[in-house]
């Protein structure tokens, strides 16, 4: 099934093909770990992995070969640093940790590589160094800089006009540039700050010097998509592109995929609002991390997402009522599918379409209906196969359903639940049926539904 998406850089819809189907390679900007990710860090891994899991599909799960990686050295891990008192790697290994769990819980496969910038520093000198020799980068006492005029395609990317380039270029400690629009490869070290040694004089990288030398060695270029969250479009990546496309020769990567912003409750999340909400808190507050996989997903991934505990209570009941249909069918086997039926193909159809994971959703509610309204067992069975896997490739329905319920009421709860449920099975095994209908009505009161079948008793959250 083709794959179709959207292109920053030629700002089209286009189908999607790699050079190379047998090595289809992708490189998403990760987190510079120096404190908690906020839930709108966790909008690229997650969009991105479902791209991921796409492509995997198509491609075969060996032929991508997808890069995210660590900027673990940058200006505010230092500033950071200096804060606590403590060596740099003390915070980028303890944030890198709180990262990888918080991202796992939600459901995020791992990349295949995961390059921390401080293990590629001789790759991105390599790349400084021969950028000076084409007379495309200089020095100056802060640093080394790019020189932007040597980059005839310079904002590309962006579409930003000259004026727009240089409004955002102004940078504290970097008054000795030739053009505003310069920018940094190389900061000089100083005192009280980790440097590295170089040709051109100690110090360490720029930020945006560290990504390409992270692609070109893990990855070569050009790689087949570039993605990240929409405001690293300028500065990060309309840099990345010129200073390896100005050293290599030839483009960074072919397609460029840009997630949009996520705002809390309407607004922009910010320091001065208070309004920054950590993945580790929510997921401490007690929501289950496909709950807020699912919030993230309910846009399209280029559209703003806007926040908030009502999307995340929709999200968990639109959950409840696909686990509630994989509960009815616990015991019915989900036999392995031999062909692609029309809803598992239109599910498949929404995600190849640019990633419209709304229109994905749509379909996945479809198969629901049709394992809820299936009588017969080989129809339940193909019905719950179908339900599977489409909710894999997006990531979702990969809990045991009994678990889903129980871990979203707390296991305390969960055990007083069980206690009631079986006390209303041995009341109804007497024939007790007043004592049974007073006991459901307290599970009910509790927002418990219970769900008498052949096999026993089971229960769920009320919808
Ligand atoms: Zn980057």
């Amino acid at each position: 099934m083709p794959i179709s998406l959207t292109n920053t850089l030629t700002r089209r819809k286009e189908v999607f093909a790699p050079a190379d189907p047998k090595r289809v390679t992708m490189y998403v900007c990760g987190p510079t770990v120096y404190s908690y990710a906020h839930i709108g860090n966790a909008r690229p891994p997650v969009v991105f992995d479902v791209l991921f899991r796409l492509l995997r599909h198509e491609y075969g799960e060996d032929a991508v070969v997808y890069a995210r990686n660590y900027t673990d050295i940058e200006d505010k891990i230092i500033a950071a640093a200096n804060a606590a008192g403590a060596p740099i790697e003390a915070i980028t290994d303890k944030f890198m940790a709180i990262y990888d769990a918080d991202i796992a819980a939600l459901g995020v496969l791992a990349p295949t590589l995961s390059p921390r910038a401080t293990q590629h520093v001789e790759s991105m000198i390599a790349i400084i160094e021969k950028l000076i020799e084409m007379g495309a980068a200089y020095k100056a006492p802060s640093g080394v800089y790019f020189a932007v005029e040597r980059d005839n395609d310079y904002g590309k990317l962006s579409g930003r006009n000259q004026d727009e380039l240089q409004a955002g270029a102004r940078v504290e400690g970097e008054d000795d540039k030739r053009n505003p629009s310069d920018f940094a490869l190389w900061k000089a070290a100083k005192p009280g700050e980790p440097s590295w040694d170089a040709p051109f004089g100690a110090g360490r990288p720029g930020w945006h010097i560290e990504c390409s030398a992270m692609i070109e060695r893990e990855l070569g270029s050009p790689i087949d998509i570039h993605g990240g969250g929409i405001d690293l479009v300028f500065p990060h990546h309309e840099n990345e592109i010129a200073q390896s496309e100005t050293a290599h020769g030839h483009a960074l990567a072919r397609y460029w995929l840009h997630n949009g912003f996520l705002t809390m409750d309407r607004e922009k999340m910010s320091k001065s609002l208070g309004n920054i909400v950590t993945v580790h808190e929510l997921l401490e507050q007690g929501w289950q991390g496909e709950t807020l996989r699912w919030a993230l997903l309910s846009a399209h991934y280029r559209a703003p997402l806007d926040f908030g505990e009502d999307l995340l209570k929709q999200s968990q009941a639109s959950l409840d009522r696909l686990y509630g249909a994989l509960l009815r069918l616990k015991h019915v086997p989900a036999p392995p599918l031999k062909d692609e039926s029309a809803p598992l193909a239109a599910f498949r159809a929404a995600l190849a379409d640019d990633l419209n994971t709304p229109a994905a959703i749509a379909e996945l509610f479809a198969l629901a209906t049709a394992a809820n309204t299936a009588t017969r067992t080989d129809h339940q069975a193909r019905a719950k196969a179908e339900l599977l896997a489409a909710a894999s490739l997006l990531g979702v329905l990969q809990d045991d359903p009994e678990h889903w319920f129980r871990a979203s009421f707390g296991e305390e709860a969960a055990r007083e639940i069980d206690a009631l449920v079986a006390e209303r099975v041995a009341a109804r095994a007497t024939k007790d049926f007043a004592t049974a209908d007073r006991i459901r009505e307290t599970l009910g009161e509790r927002g418990v539904e219970v769900m008498d079948g052949p096999s026993g008793s089971t229960w769920r959250r009320k919808s």
